[in-house]
């Protein structure tokens, strides 16, 4: 397997000193209770192994946010596990669900794991490709996509790498499709609380007929801006988190005892303090899509996420990838190329992705830079 191309823009990164708007993480500290809590939970001793599926208070604070923020019936015992980040939570979901030469689909550009681990399985990621500038579902050719071999979809709203997120009439189309062909869902909602503006989050599990069919994912690294604790979980009906536990038991087994207190602590807060998490992140997101489009650049508009989507062409890049690896030496910025979020760069060639969850200052920064292009 080769290097994910988060290891490898991070260690150019800093192997050239350069600003990281690479892989995606802030640089600024979460909300303080949540940090409080995990160092409490380690001063009271609270560090040795946890039960596989999480620690109950993490459990019911999952299945309560369900409950208070989507309105989902999820049970705190059976219908929540805990995991070493979203990533183990997909990756043990697949695992536990697919089978050598079974078809899942993906949104394309689709968050690169989900192609990694259908490959370690034996099955076959077919992509369904949204475009830019809107990045709007083509139902028709979803539908076209499914074959007698398809068991899944995999979905990820809000977005990763284009900050879309699906509306409530896309995300029934794409539920049609799953109930007509009887397939399971496993919805990546790592980004649920980083949505920008008027645009609103909608689980596809709160779709008539979809949460016995879905998986959904959260992390809580994302939500609290602990990128590097790697606490996610997955949640649906038991008969299908039961087969993500199976997994997973045999994966990590379980997930950092004092990290899980923390970011039960972090699901507590008001609910007004998650409203609004996404607010300094929209106005990050303008300072640098503003400053990308004085550098010349044609930038898409993102909705959600860390993440911010430029076309380099007028530049004179031809291909993104070659470019995202001189970056960091030329000019001291790393960012990634969305075409390895593509099974095929045909069309994306010139794109290229840019975090914005980065202190103001240090976008300004890494836009001077960019200047000497
Ligand atoms: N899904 C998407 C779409 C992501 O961008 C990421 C990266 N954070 C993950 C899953 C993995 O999340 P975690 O760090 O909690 O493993
Ligand atoms: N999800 C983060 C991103 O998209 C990276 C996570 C990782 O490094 N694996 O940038």
């Amino acid at each position: 397997m080769a290097e994910t191309i988060f290891s490898e823009m991070s260690r150019l990164a800093l192997e050239h000193d350069a600003i990281n708007l690479g892989q995606g993480f802030p640089d600024t500290p979460g909300p303080r209770e949540v940090v409080d809590s995990a160092v409490a939970a380690m001063h009271k001793g609270w560090n040795q192994y946890p039960p596989a599926v999480g620690i109950a208070s993490l459990r019911h604070a999952i299945a309560d946010h369900q409950r208070r923020w989507y309105g989902l019936d999820v049970a705190a015992d059976g219908g929540v596990v805990v995991c070493s980040g979203a990533s183990e939570a997909l990756s043990s979901a697949m695992t536990g669900l697919l089978r050598p030469g079974d078809e899942v689909i993906a949104l394309e550009p689709y968050y690169d794991l989900y192609g990694a681990t259908a490959a370690l399985l034996g099955a076959t990621l077919v992509p369904v490709r949204i475009h830019a500038p809107d990045y709007a579902l083509d139902a028709a050719a979803l539908r076209a996509a499914v074959t007698e071999r398809t068991t899944m979809i995999v979905l990820n709203t809000p977005h990763n790498p284009t900050g879309a997120v699906l509306s409530r009439a896309e995300l029934q189309s794409i539920a049609d499709i799953a109930i007509e062909h009887d397939l399971v869902v496993l919805s990546d909602e790592v980004y649920e609380h980083l949505v920008f503006d008027d645009n609103v989050h909608v689980p596809i599990a709160t779709l008539p007929g979809m949460f016995e069919r879905t998986i959904t994912v959260g992390s809580g690294g994302k939500t609290f801006s602990v990128t590097g604790w790697k606490i996610g979980w997955a949640t649906g009906p038991s008969s299908l988190v039961e087969k993500v536990l199976g997994v997973k038991q045999w994966f990590s087994f379980a997930a950092g005892t004092p990290l899980q207190h923390g970011i039960a602590t972090g699901l507590e807060l008001p609910d007004d303090r998650l409203a609004h998490l996404g607010d300094d992140l929209a106005r990050k997101r303008d300072l640098l899509t503003d400053g990308l489009r004085e550098l010349g650049l044609e930038v898409f508009h993102s909705k959600a996420t860390y993440f911010v989507t430029a076309d380099v062409a007028p530049l004179g890049v031809t291909d993104s990838l070659e470019f995202c690896r001189s970056l960091p030496e030329r000019v001291g910025v790393a960012a990634v190329p969305n075409q390895v979020f593509h099974a095929s760069p045909e069309g994306v060639e010139t794109q290229v992705r840019f975090a914005c969850c980065k202190r103001d200052e240090i976008l300004a920064d890494a836009l001077l830079r960019l200047r000497k292009l």
